[in-house]
């Protein structure tokens, strides 16, 4: 997608600090960090957002939890770590390209607010 900020970040033209890369994801640390650690996980391929997953593209999701385990255990975020993913304007995305919060290195709330 054209405009699309995290598609800009998966080929690169926009820069990220890069956790991981894979032919299929990416995870990069957030830019505005809400916990010691918060990264975000994307599919390279552009998906709006958890609203419009079907049985034909959500393979990509349980690919980005096998790598958000990976990465937890690499990262020693063995007391825990909440994933997050935000959709549309009431779930607070503010940008439309499918993408996994994680989270950790603190107590998180819960509820959110
Ligand atoms: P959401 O509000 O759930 O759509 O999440 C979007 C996230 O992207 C926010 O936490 C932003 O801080 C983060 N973000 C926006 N621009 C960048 C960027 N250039 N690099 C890293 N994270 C970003």
């Amino acid at each position: 997608m054209a405009d699309c900020l995290f598609c800009k970040i998966a080929e690169g033209s926009i820069p990220s600090n890069k956790l991981y890369e894979d032919e299929r994801c990416l995870a990069f640390y957030d830019i505005d960090p809400q916990a010691p650690v918060h990264f975000l996980v994307i599919p390279k391929a552009h998906i709006d957002g958890a609203d419009v997953l079907t049985e034909e593209n959500a393979d990509i999701v349980a690919h980005i939890f096998t790598v958000i385990a990976k990465l937890a255990k690499e990262l020693s975020l063995e007391k825990g770590y909440r994933v997050v993913t935000n959709v549309g304007e009431d779930g607070g995305q503010s940008v439309r390209h499918l993408h996994f919060h994680v989270l950790a290195k603190r107590s998180l709330a819960w509820p959110p607010g």
